[in-house]
């Protein structure tokens, strides 16, 4: 029998998603108003301060498990990174991010970049267990496509020609870094959906 599982978010978009890609296990969201202050400076910190944040709440036989997620371009020495929902600004829009990431890079030829994942899986016991997904790609020069969020608009995955904002769900599903991360933490938790 699968655990309780539940996801250090209040997006239940971002939890259903996780579940179907554990085979559809049920993944329930964190109590209304769950919202830490991402302090860390790294990816695994932002994920950790949201599991410990929500460990507290929920009783001992439900795992809880947490993300933090964003876009490191090679050129800008790794940034967004940590900061990649406020990068251009604590209000900042999907928007304004891409129109200011673009016009940091400008015209240089050097636009290799990588969507990270990581996923931490925190027990009552204090143990955890951490799944890291990589997407390597390339920033475009113009967005293209409405579909996806955040960064998906200027990011072409590698060996692919279209933006991730040209996908389908499933499509970006299949080679997204938090499928990367999800399949790698189904492995270690024993989940369906732990394939490749
Ligand atoms: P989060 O940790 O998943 O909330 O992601 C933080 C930020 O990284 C988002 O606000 C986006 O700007 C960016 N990001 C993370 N995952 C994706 C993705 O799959 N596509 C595009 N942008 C993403």
């Amino acid at each position: 029998m699968s655990p309780r599982i539940a996801l250090a978010t209040g997006n239940p978009h971002k939890a259903g998603e996780l579940g179907a890609m554990w085979g559809g296990v049920t993944v329930e969201t964190a109590p209304e108003g769950f919202d830490p202050d991402e302090t860390g400076t790294t990816l695994l910190q932002n994920a950790l301060i949201k599991a410990e944040a929500l460990r507290g709440e929920v009783a001992d036989d439900v795992v809880v498990v947490a993300d933090d997620s964003g876009l490191a371009v090679h050129a800008l020495d790794g940034r967004p990174g940590v900061y990649s929902a406020r990068y251009a600004g604590p209000d900042a829009t999907f928007d304004d991010n891409n129109a200011l990431l673009l016009r940091e890079l400008g015209g240089a030829d050097d636009r290799r970049a990588a969507f990270v994942c990581v996923l931490v899986a925190l027990f009552a016991d204090g143990s955890r267990a951490v799944g890291c997904g990589v997407l390597p790609g390339a920033i475009v020069r113009e967005q293209r496509g409405a579909r996806g969020f955040g960064y998906d608009p200027v990011f072409v995955p590698h060996g692919d020609t279209r933006t991730m904002a040209e996908m389908s769900p499933d499509e970006k599903n299949a080679i997204s870094h938090r499928g990367r991360a999800a399949r790698g933490l189904a492995r270690v938790l024993a989940l369906p959906g732990a394939g490749v």
